[in-house]
């Protein structure tokens, strides 16, 4: 079968649409009282839910509603829970009257962004929308590998990706490393994890071995490259986080499209960082969201951008 068909032989399908409309946000439970609401492509946020109160484990890119869609899945008082202070994880923060981030955040959350960031964000999505129309195609007819929630989809209707505006919010509660969070019947400690950015936590439901890894664990580069990362901070907070594995039956990152792992993941982040520093690893060219250009350190299951002048090892 060609890649070729028209669309109109097949009326009911997404044959040769690499671009169905579709909802914005992808939802899925993961485990009772656990949903992901992804933003395909782009970021994955998380509602987790206790008996009292459920909290809302980013907010996404802002293009489009994310608190109708946490509030459509819990009925319980929601709060939000920022795993750091980047645009893509808080953009949906204006929704939300009670809004809780890493102390070392605060000030970051507050501070305007500028308008260059909001603009790039928008050119990269335009460039991923690009080439998703080959990908799109060869998954269709060799791969396989693209199930619903892995399916990009247009920026909304009726946002202009012009007015993209990155709005700074303030915080109505500072978490501390080791701080646990009661949900009623449910609880969440806070690991303060730093060096993708200084204020990044990891959120650990022990009780059922979930460990959310907002951008300190991913699948894909795990963005190390920018003048506010700290390679050193970086290893030792993924030294801590792979120390926990045992306890640990999936971990959950933020973006790409693997947002769901085992926790043999932690123990090969922490093994990679430390192959950096020791100037052990292997590196390819590749560039970053905004374009610019990167050192990659790659692993089996993930890889690591760090900046072209970065110096490593002995
Ligand atoms: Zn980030
Ligand atoms: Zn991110």
């Amino acid at each position: 079968m060609s890649a070729s068909i028209e669309n109109q032989h097949y009326p009911d399908t997404e044959w040769g649409d690499p671009h169905p409309r579709r909802e914005w946000f992808h939802v899925r439970q993961l485990d009772p009282g656990v949903h992901l609401i992804s933003e395909p492509g782009h970021v994955n946020s998380y509602l987790v839910e206790g008996s009292d109160v459920a909290y809302l484990l980013d907010t996404g890119l802002g293009v489009a509603n994310i608190r109708r869609v946490a509030e459509s899945l819990s009925g319980k008082p929601l709060e939000v829970i920022n795993t750091h202070y980047h645009f893509d994880h808080t953009g949906g923060n204006r929704l939300f009257e009670r809004i809780s981030i890493h102390e070392s955040g605060a000030e970051l959350l507050q501070r305007p962004a500028s308008p260059e960031t909001a603009s790039a964000y928008m050119e990269y999505t335009q460039r991923l929308l690009e080439a998703w129309v080959n990908y799109k195609e060869s998954d269709d007819v060799y791969f396989h590998l693209l199930t619903a929630e892995r399916l990009l989809r247009p920026l909304p209707e009726g946002f202009d990706p012009s007015d993209y505006q990155i709005v700074p919010t303030v915080p109505t509660r500072l978490l501390h490393d080791d701080d646990v969070l009661d949900l009623g019947g449910r609880q969440l400690r806070v690991l303060h994890t730093p060096g993708h950015s200084p204020d990044s936590i990891c959120l650990f439901d022990e009780k059922n071995g979930l460990l959310f890894g907002g951008d300190t664990i991913n699948t894909g580069p795990i963005y190390a490259q920018t003048d506010e990362s700290d390679l050193e901070a970086f290893a030792r907070s993924t030294a801590r986080l792979a120390d926990l594995a045992s306890s640990v039956s999936r971990v959950f990152v933020c973006h790409f499209m693997r947002m769901e792992n085992p926790p043999v993941l932690l123990r090969e982040v922490a093994d990679g960082f430390q192959r950096i520093l020791d100037g052990s690893a292997t590196y390819r060219r590749n560039v970053d969201t905004y374009n610019s250009p990167v050192r990659e350190a790659c692993f089996d299951n993930f890889s690591v951008f760090i900046s072209e002048s970065a110096e490593l090892g002995d």
